[in-house]
């Protein structure tokens, strides 16, 4: 149990790990102040991908079913060459062979959703204090506990800090100092549209990848298949902080030059793209300091080439609040013992998601290569690739 009037963990950043880590920890009864910079609570709007793993620490939050209220399911994932239009690999999710394996469903969502899941519960717990328009600047340990400084000098105390504020993180300089993420050249393009904005003969239920040279385009229906959600990646040189930039639809064009009439209909529906670029970092596991400590993309940030970023950081959420209650005197000691819990883990992910990159957007003989490896798979044999991850937590 928590320390009666004890200070409260301060949780910097209110995404999907922030206030992960903040319901977990409450729920465990620990109060919690979540720091969070911009003047709401608020996710971009674009779909995520959710694999059985994140329902697994979902549910270990009682969240699970909140979280599929508005979620889709798609019956299938497939990859398709978006120069032939064959079907590289097609992976049955919605169907028993699956849930017998993984015990939990894969679902896609609107980011809103989720994260509004998360904000609800948040607000409706005595213990999470939510608050809007904080900029964490840095920390410094005072024996036990810290002081965060924000930007507009205010100072604020708590009995231990959890850095959640993502790939940009204040957090991550001063207890890991490994300067800027590192920049992979790729950049994603994303759009919503309407369900009556998508051709008919367009519309799938299927989380469908088209694989190109140096491209791919994700495609999938969003809460309950009302929206649809485009993803367009590309290697490109240009770079922008953040997750929100305004993007040339010219740059795009070019890229996906000559790929199928499927492909090039569908991009066409979009009028307004917003980018991110696409960046990671090498793994580490110093991603505690006394009282400091790590979580979600500040800790482990990744490509996206797994749709993992998310699941990882409620995973962390989950094993960080456990590990806290386990330890709930010594919070150093906790916080090595989740860190040591996760890393590899976290790290393997890193790592994989940049071989799924080179995967997707393989060419010539590299692209042959990949649809001899995965097209003769059986469902079973791909469960079977995927399970360290999806049969994890
Ligand atoms: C193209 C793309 C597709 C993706 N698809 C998937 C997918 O399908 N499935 C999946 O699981 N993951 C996916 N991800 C990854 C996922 O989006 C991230 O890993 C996840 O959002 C990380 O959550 P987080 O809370 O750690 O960080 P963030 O979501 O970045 O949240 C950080 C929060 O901290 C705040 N903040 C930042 N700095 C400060 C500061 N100094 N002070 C206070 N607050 C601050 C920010 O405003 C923000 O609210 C994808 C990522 C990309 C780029």
């Amino acid at each position: 149990m928590a320390k009666a009037n004890a200070l409260p963990i301060l949780v910097a950043g209110g995404g999907i790990g922030g206030l992960a880590a903040a319901y977990a920890l409450a729920r465990k009864g620990f109060p919690v102040r979540v720091l969070e910079q911009a003047p709401e609570f608020r996710e971009i709007g674009a779909g995520i991908q959710l694999g059985p793993n994140i329902f697994r620490a979902l549910e270990k939050l009682g969240l699970k079913e909140a979280v599929l209220a508005d979620a889709h399911i798609p019956p299938a994932m497939e990859m398709r060459d978006a120069l032939t239009g064959q079907s590289v690999t097609r992976i049955p999710l919605d169907v028993p062979a699956f849930r017998e394996k993984f015990k939990q469903p894969y679902a896609v969502t609107h980011r809103h959703d989720i994260h509004g899941v998360f904000i609800k519960v948040c607000r409706e717990h005595n213990l999470v204090t939510l608050e809007n328009n904080r900029t964490v600047e840095s920390f410094d340990e005072d024996g036990d506990g810290v002081t965060v400084t924000l930007v507009s000098g205010e100072r604020i105390t708590g009995r231990a800090l959890i850095g959640c504020d993502g790939m940009w993180s204040k957090i991550r300089e001063k207890i890991v100092g490994d300067g800027k993420p590192l920049v992979s050249g790729h950049i994603a393009y994303r759009a919503v549209l309407k369900r009556e904005e998508v051709p008919a003969d367009l519309w799938q239920p299927d989380v469908i990848l088209w694989a190109g040279p140096r491209t791919h385009l994700v495609h999938y229906p969003l809460r309950r298949g009302e929206i649809y959600n485009l993803v367009a990646v590309f290697h490109s040189k240009r770079y922008v902080e953040g997750w929100n930039a305004e993007a040339d639809a010219a740059d795009l064009w070019e890229h996906f030059q000559g790929q199928r009439p499927e492909v090039l209909r569908m991009l066409e529906r979009i009028d307004t793209w917003r980018m991110w670029v696409l960046c990671d970092r090498e793994p580490v596991k110093e991603w505690a300091k006394g009282h400091a400590v790590l979580l979600g993309d500040a800790a482990h940030p990744m490509l996206q080439y797994l749709a993992q970023g998310a699941c990882m950081a409620t995973e962390d959420a989950v094993w960080l609040a456990e590990k806290v209650a386990q330890n709930p005197d010594d919070l150093p000691a906790a916080f090595k013992a989740y860190v040591q819990q996760r890393y590899l883990r976290t790290a393997r992910v890193q790592l994989m998601a940049r071989v799924y990159g080179d995967f997707y957007h393989a060419r010539g003989p590299a692209a042959e290569l990949r649809y001899q490896l995965l097209n003769p798979r059986t469902p079973e044999q791909a469960y079977d690739g995927i399970d360290w991850l999806y049969g994890g937590m």
